[in-house]
C-alpha cells in the first residue's frame, strides 16, 4: 500500500487554491493567475523559492558575469555626476535575486569615495529567502552603508534617486487578449471536464479594448495574442513621478521588443529548461517579454530624459565590457580569462543576450545625461 505521508507530499497547494478560485468564481484572467502563482504569500513562486543560479532555475546576467554589475555601478556614478553630485542618494534596486549586481555594483564604485558616502541601499524583495541571501552578499562587502528592504517603491523615503532593475519587468502579471471570430477578448484560466488548467477567451461584463493599440486593433491576423502589463504601466508611472520629484536616474534591463508587437511570450522556466506553464504551478518561473514602448508611454517625458530602449549588447560595449574583460583577464589564469571571456560574449553576443535583452535609461531632465549622444 502507499504510505498516505508520501502521496501528501506531493500536493501542490497553489494548484488546490487555483481549482478552488476558479470553482467558485469561474475563470482566472491570465494577470490573477500569474499573480497567484508568483506571489500568493505562502505558496507563490517568489514567497518560498530560491530561484536563480545553476541550482535553481534561471540564471541571469549579473550571475553569469560580475562585470555586469561593474559596469553598471560605474554608470550611476557618471549619472550622480552629471546631477550635480546630490549629497544623499537612495541607491534602489528592484528585485535583486541575490545581491549580486547590488555588491558589484558597490565594489566597483568604493574607489569613488566622493559617490560611494552619498548611497543608502533600498531593496525592494518580496521573497524572505532572498533577503537573507541580499543581506549575506553586502555583509561581504564589509562597508557601513545603510541597508533597508522593502515591499514596494512607495514605502522608500524621498530624496535623490538613483534606481536598476535587471529582469524584474518580466516577471510581472501580464492581462493577454485574443483576437477572436468575435472581436478581441480577454484570455483566461479555466478548468476542463477533467479538472486540468486550460485557456479560454471570453468577452465578460466590462470587458474593453481600450488598452489594445490602434495599430494592433486593426492590424491584427485571427489568432493574434496581445499582452498588457498593468503594473509594469504603473510601477514606470511612480518611477517617473519618483524622478520628476526628486532628481535622479534610473535603468531598467530586460528581455522584451521596443515597439507594441502581438505573439504569446508568456512562458514557464524549471531548472533551466521550459516547461508548459500549466505543469509546475508556483514552482516554475513565469515571465513575459516587456514592451519597452509601453514603458516609455507611461512616462512624463516633458520632464524625464529618456534613452533607448538600446540592445544590451549595445549598452555594454558603450561602457567599456571588452576593455574591463581584457583588464581583469590579465590577472587570471588561462582558463579562468577563457570563462570571463565567454561569459561577456554571452552578454552581448547578438545571438545570446546581446539584442533579446534592452536597456532603457531615464533621468530627471535639468542635467542631461549624455552617454548616448
Ligand atoms: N535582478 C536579479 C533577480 C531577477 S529575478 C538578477 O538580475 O539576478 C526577479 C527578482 O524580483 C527576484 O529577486 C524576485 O524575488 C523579485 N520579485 C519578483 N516579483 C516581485 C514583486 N512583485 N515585488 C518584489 N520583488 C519581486
Amino acid at each position: 500500500m502507499v504510505n498516505p505521508i508520501f502521496l501528501i507530499s506531493f500536493v501542490n497547494e497553489i494548484e488546490l487554491i487555483l481549482k478552488e478560485r476558479i470553482r467558485t468564481k469561474g475563470p482566472l484572467p491570465v494577470s490573477e493567475f500569474m499573480e497567484l502563482v508568483q506571489m500568493h504569500p505562502t505558496h507563490g513562486y517568489y514567497r518560498k523559492s530560491k530561484p536563480l543560479g545553476a541550482s535553481g532555475d534561471f540564471i541571469t546576467a549579473p550571475e553569469i558575469s560580475q562585470v555586469f554589475g561593474e559596469l553598471i555601478g560605474l554608470w550611476l556614478a557618471v549619472m550622480w555626476e552629471q546631477l550635480g553630485r546630490p549629497q544623499e542618494v537612495n541607491l534602489i534596486e528592484l528585485g535583486p535575486g541575490r545581491g549580486t549586481m547590488m555588491a558589484d555594483m558597490l565594489r566597483a564604485t568604493r574607489s569613488i569615495p566622493n559617490f560611494f558616502n552619498t548611497l543608502s541601499v533600498h531593496l525592494v524583495e518580496s521573497n524572505k529567502h532572498l533577503r537573507i541571501e541580499q543581506k549575506k552578499a553586502l555583509e561581504k562587502l564589509e562597508t557601513k552603508i545603510s541597508v533597508q528592504w522593502h515591499d514596494t517603491l512607495n514605502f522608500i523615503p524621498p530624496g535623490p534617486t538613483l534606481l536598476v532593475a535587471n529582469e524584474f519587468f518580466d516577471a510581472l502579471p501580464i492581462e493577454q487578449y485574443v483576437l477572436c471570430e468575435g472581436g478581441w477578448q480577454l484570455r483566461y484560466v479555466d478548468l476542463s471536464d477533467t479538472e486540468t488548467f486550460i485557456f479560454v477567451e471570453k468577452k465578460l461584463k466590462h470587458f474593453s479594448v481600450e488598452p489594445i493599440p490602434e495599430s494592433i486593433r486593426i492590424n491584427s491576423e485571427l489568432g493574434s495574442v496581445f499582452e498588457v502589463c498593468p503594473e509594469a504601466t504603473s510601477l514606470a508611472k511612480s518611477i517617473s513621478k519618483r524622478l520628476v520629484s526628486e532628481g535622479g536616474a534610473a535603468i531598467i534591463i530586460d528581455y522584451g521588443h521596443n515597439k507594441h508587437s502581438v505573439g504569446n511570450t508568456l512562458q514557464a522556466v524549471k531548472q533551466h529548461e521550459y516547461c508548459n506553464v500549466f505543469d509546475y504551478p508556483g514552482e516554475c518561473d513565469l515571465s513575459s517579454h516587456v514592451d519597452f514602448l509601453a514603458l516609455t508611454e507611461a512616462l512624463n517625458t516633458s520632464e524625464l530624459t529618456v534613452h533607448g530602449p538600446v540592445f544590451q549588447g549595445t549598452f555594454l560595449k558603450d561602457l567599456g565590457i571588452l576593455e574591463r574583460t581584457e583588464q581583469l583577464a590579465k590577472s587570471m589564469s588561462k582558463e579562468q580569462a577563457l570563462e570571463l571571456r565567454k561569459s561577456t560574449r554571452r552578454l552581448i553576443a547578438s545571438t545570446q543576450m546581446g539584442e533579446l535583452f534592452k536597456v532603457l535609461t531615464l533621468n530627471s531632465k535639468s542635467k542631461q545625461a549624455t552617454i548616448f549622444n
